[in-house]
């Protein structure tokens, strides 16, 4: 464990998530209280403006318990707390803020003593794309934006130009969609074949619960004639069914779920029906025709990995066989839009697995790839079982050599997603990524997941329906509220007006 000293309460969620990122699997703690005998790895301290001495400036100094020091300053008090360029101790013609200058000095504290530098710098934040993208709403060129990410948060020239490159795809995708005026649906279906190991969505194995499925679907109506009833006049703009796995429900159950849908809200702005077909394990060939019948327009079939030994090891409990023959039959269906989601930093996998899984990909020519990083905490299920399997010898590369994502493994899978003439379209960070990377999702020109980027960048409201599912309402301006179907599928059935009355509460706001 790795203590922190900070002289006030202020950012400790970027300070914690600074740390972690530098320190990968060791805990962090950040602390302000400090008992007598305690030592800590860093200390930092936090000197505040004086409001009433107009040339006071803020400080912030960072010392590691190996004798790095690091110094910056800040005028944020001044400055109606816009975050701008400044150098380490020296004042600046535009000053940071004190948040800035806990992060710069942090990061360059922690750059000098472990010789590492990270691909995003010093963001902490899960949406890197939204500053490139603000800045390119302010009428800033590329060379302008790349020189205020590298000045302010460190980062890479290499996520730079990725983030770049990304905004300016997501403008020109959502360009012609009214989406501030306009909404989005997202039903969730909680079930699965079985559960993975590593899986952190609401998930049930439908074996289990072959018989509540038809009143969850019927819970799913209310809510559907919740939406009918509220969003009267409002442009439905995508529809995303996703879980769990969609395609564990029957032919017939898929049918009844879009067919109501298709019944009782206006689908004609409707330019994406996405239905996560994730599992191979669970498509047949009836179910891919009733999702055709009921204009399914995209799906995703997803390898995470096109190595049998190591989707064992996960516990998905399908083969790359069975993959192969459930995305052909989707072609054979008629699908022209097949995403494939695959994992950098599985257990076991070095980077010639990711180059050998996207050569197996290229083969089958998705037409959108999405590309994530894992990370596998101690303690966790899957960790658990891995540490298992290497005590007894079954590994073939140590485990905390193979749990982390590496540039290497990034690169090979860029590369390969270019290759298959498929581009970045949207991406985001999670706490405690992999290696400190992001999830990227590719696509052909003319199939990137519109969905996805409404989610991501957080700019039009979502109505989530379903156990475990969240709705968000986007007002414009920043502000966004949000509201919970509980987790548990039982619960949700029971309290399903109460699901729908806290959906009233947020729209009527
Ligand atoms: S398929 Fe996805 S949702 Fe289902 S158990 Fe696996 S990781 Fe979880």
């Amino acid at each position: 464990m790795k203590k922190i000293l900070v002289n006030t309460d202020k950012h400790q969620y970027d300070i914690h998530s600074l740390f972690k990122a530098f320190l990968g699997n060791e805990d962090v703690k950040v602390i302000t209280e400090p008992n007598d005998d305690e030592s800590f790895y860093a200390v930092i301290e936090i000197k505040s403006v004086n409001k009433s001495d107009l040339s006071d400036e803020g400080n912030v100094t960072v010392r590691l318990e190996d004798g790095t020091e690091s110094e910056y300053k800040y005028l944020d008090e001044f400055n109606n707390g816009q975050s701008s360029i400044s150098t380490n101790g020296e004042k600046a013609d535009k000053p940071d803020t004190s948040k800035n200058a806990v992060k710069k000095a942090i990061y360059t504290a922690l750059c000098k003593s472990t010789g590492k530098e990270l691909p995003w710098g010093n963001l902490t934040g899960i949406r890197p794309t939204r500053i490139a993208m603000n800045l390119i709403d302010k009428g800033q060129s590329d060379e302008e934006i790349a020189q205020y990410m590298k000045d302010t948060y460190f980062v890479s020239d290499e996520k730079i130009k990725l983030s770049t490159f990304i905004a300016r795809r997501e403008k020109e995708i959502l360009k012609n969609i009214d989406y501030l005026n306009g909404y989005s649906l997202y039903i969730g279906i909680p079930f699965c074949p079985t559960t993975c190991l590593y899986c952190s969505f609401t998930s049930y194995p439908i074996g289990a619960h072959k018989n509540i499925v038809d009143d969850y679907i019927s819970c799913l109506e209310k809510e559907i004639d919740y939406v009918a009833e509220n969003f009267k006049g409002k442009t439905l703009d995508t529809i995303y069914v996703g879980g769990g796995t969609p395609t564990t429900l029957e032919p017939h159950q898929i049918e009844r779920l879009l067919g109501y849908v298709r019944d009782k809200l206006d689908i004609s702005g409707v330019k994406e029906l996405t239905v996560e077909s994730g599992r191979p394990d669970s498509i047949t060939r009836e179910k891919l025709a009733a999702m055709k019948k009921m204009g399914v327009s995209r799906i995703s079939v997803n390898p995470q990995t096109m190595r049998d030994e190591t989707l064992k090891l996960i516990g998905r409990r399908h083969t790359v066989s069975q993959l192969i023959d459930s995305f052909n039959m989707a072609r054979e269906e008629g699908f022209d839009n097949i995403n494939m989601d695959i994992i950098l930093g599985l257990p076991g996998e070095t980077a010639d697995d990711v180059r050998y899984t996207m050569e197996e990909i290229r083969k089958l020519s998705p037409d959108d790839l999405t590309v994530h990083s894992l990370a596998i905490k101690r303690g966790s299920k899957l960790y658990e079982v891995i540490h298992e399997k290497e005590m007894k010898g079954e590994l073939k590369v140590p485990l905390f050599e193979s749990i982390n994502n590496t540039e290497e493994m990034m690169r090979i899978a860029y590369d390969g997603a270019l290759e298959m003439g498929l581009e970045p379209y949207y991406l985001y960070r999670q706490k405690n990524i992999s290696g400190n990377f992001e999830n990227t999702g590719y696509a052909r020109k003319g199939k990137a997941g519109i969905y996805n980027i409404l989610i991501n960048e957080e700019v039009q409201s979502i109505v989530a329906l379903g156990a475990g599912t969240v709705t968000k309402r986007v007002f414009g301006g920043g502000r966004i509220e949000r509201c919970d179907n509980v987790k548990d599928v039982a619960l949700y059935m029971n309290n399903i007006d109460e699901m729908i009355e806290r959906k009233k509460i947020l729209f009527n706001l």
